[in-house]
């Protein structure tokens, strides 16, 4: 069936040929004469389930649970099953995946490709740690068994390898007990950005949630002020009841917002309002539905950037050069006085390795509308990146170049040719893939 897909930052959309398997046996029967992109939710910022003229197989059909054992801690599940799903069925049972991305659409294969993390991943690591196995569908290589132990090579690339290596079919995840039935939620106030800094370190093994929410969109001596989301899963009875309704998220169908409702113009004001309105005094009690998936309600934010849609920039600043960047950073924004929709800032602990967004460092997420203006202000912060061996975060920006990224992953060829020895027809491909080069 033919489909206009768009990303969800609106930046790339076209027409694709797109399948949607429900039996094995179709899915099996996938021959290798055209390229091909698999697709989980479709949610992703960036294009990187579709284009490239590639065939669309989508996974969403495939999303039963195939087992759960709480004695081992483990859940397994076909990959297209989304997240609200698997963690309706956890939560019931007293369990949680430890790692999950803020909107419950997003699948168990898009987690596994884009090697996504959640809300405290200084703590909690990516979710890549927490396959112990999987099952890949290639058809030049057939079905394979992937952990570790086995085809240990092939497990490492397709964990976190943009779905490049062939279509995962199912996964074995870890899973861990639930801390309570709902979340208490403390916004701690900080003055700037280098006030977050100390404040993230100070909770960072504490707390359950733990990331931030500052103002960008002033050049004044507020910059940056906003607060620290410090959550711890809690005990509560009655336990409070979750959104009636959970709103779709469509990309596809395009920004609803004619106007571009967030602007240069109207974000001053917007984030100030924000700032007032969220910085709350005591903690809050939130249901696990709303805690565990902030973006669920937030549907129409996505669209109001309006047609051209907006630039998610997330980048890793390593620990070591923080406070150096830090400097750099605020001046280059001050000068180009570009507000900034969203920034939010989280902690990671981890090694950078192939193409993953891992490694030690503090972790900078922004929105800009997608503007010249903007633009070259990510130009000019790309550039500073590559001096303090910064990387960005691949499934979320759109613009992104080959150039940049090759220079930011020490590992990008390593990737490229380990890819290219496994699949040297290159079967997958994805708009994402081709802006890479790979
Ligand atoms: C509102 C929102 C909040 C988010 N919050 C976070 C966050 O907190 N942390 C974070 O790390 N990310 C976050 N993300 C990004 C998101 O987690 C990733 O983009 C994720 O990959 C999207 O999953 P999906 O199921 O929609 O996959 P898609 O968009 O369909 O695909 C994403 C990638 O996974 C591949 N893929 C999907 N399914 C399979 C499969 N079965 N086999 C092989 N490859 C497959 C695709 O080819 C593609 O490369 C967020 C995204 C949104 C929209």
């Amino acid at each position: 069936m033919k489909r206009r897909l768009r990303s969800l930052d609106g930046s790339y959309s076209c027409e694709a040929d797109v399948f949607e398997p429900d039996r094995y046996r179709q899915l099996l029967s996938l021959g290798a004469e055209v390229k091909m992109a698999v697709q989980g939710g479709g949610i992703s910022l960036t294009a990187a389930s579709f284009g490239g003229g590639a065939r669309v197989i989508n996974m969403r059909r495939f999303n039963r649970l195939l087992g759960f054992d709480p004695e081992r801690g483990t859940v397994e599940a076909e990959a297209g099953i989304t997240l609200g799903r698997l963690s309706a069925f956890l939560v019931k049972r007293g369990f949680t995946v430890p790692v999950q991305p803020a909107h419950p659409q997003i699948t168990l294969g898009g987690c596994i490709a884009a090697n996504v993390h959640g809300k405290n991943p200084y703590r909690d690591g990516l979710f890549g740690g927490l396959v112990e196995r999987l099952r890949l569908f290639h058809p030049a290589h057939g079905e394979l068994m992937l952990s570790r132990e086995q085809n240990g090579d092939l497990f490492d690339l397709t964990c976190g390898g943009y779905g490049l290596t062939g279509m995962i079919v199912s996964a074995r995840i870890r899973i861990a007990p639930l801390g309570g039935n709902c979340c208490e939620v403390t916004h701690i106030r900080v003055a700037d950005l280098a006030d977050t800094f100390a404040r993230l370190d100070e909770l960072k093994e504490s707390h359950d949630l733990l990331y931030s929410w500052n103002d960008l969109a002033r050049f004044d001596r507020h910059m940056g002020r906003g607060y620290v989301v410090a959550g711890t899963f809690v005990d509560r009875e009655p336990a409070p009841a979750g959104p009636r309704r959970l709103p779709r998220l469509d990309p596809h169908r395009g920004s609803v917002a004619r106007l571009s409702l967030i602007n240069p113009v109207t974000l001053p004001a917007l984030t100030a309002l924000y700032y007032r309105a969220s910085r709350g005094a005591g903690p809050r009690i939130l249901d696990l539905t709303r805690a565990l998936f902030p973006a669920v309600e937030r549907t129409f934010y996505f669209s109001a950037y309006g047609r051209a849609g907006f630039i998610e920039h997330q980048i890793l600043v390593p620990d070591s050069r923080r406070l150096d960047y830090l400097g750099e950073f605020e001046a280059l924004v001050r000068r180009h006085r570009q507000p900034i929709g969203l920034a939010s800032l989280k902690l990671l602990q981890g090694r950078q390795r192939l193409l993953h967004f891992d490694g030690s460092g503090v972790s900078f997420c922004l929105h800009l509308p997608n503007r010249p203006g903007p633009r070259a202000l990510l130009e000019e912060l790309d550039a500073l990146n590559s001096q303090y061996g910064v990387i960005t975060n691949l499934i979320k920006d759109s613009r992104l170049s080959a150039v940049t990224a090759r220079h930011q992953y020490p590992e990008f060829d390593r990737f490229v040719g380990r890819l290219g020895a496994f699949d040297p027809g290159r079967l997958f491909v994805s708009a994402l893939s081709e802006r890479m080069a790979i």
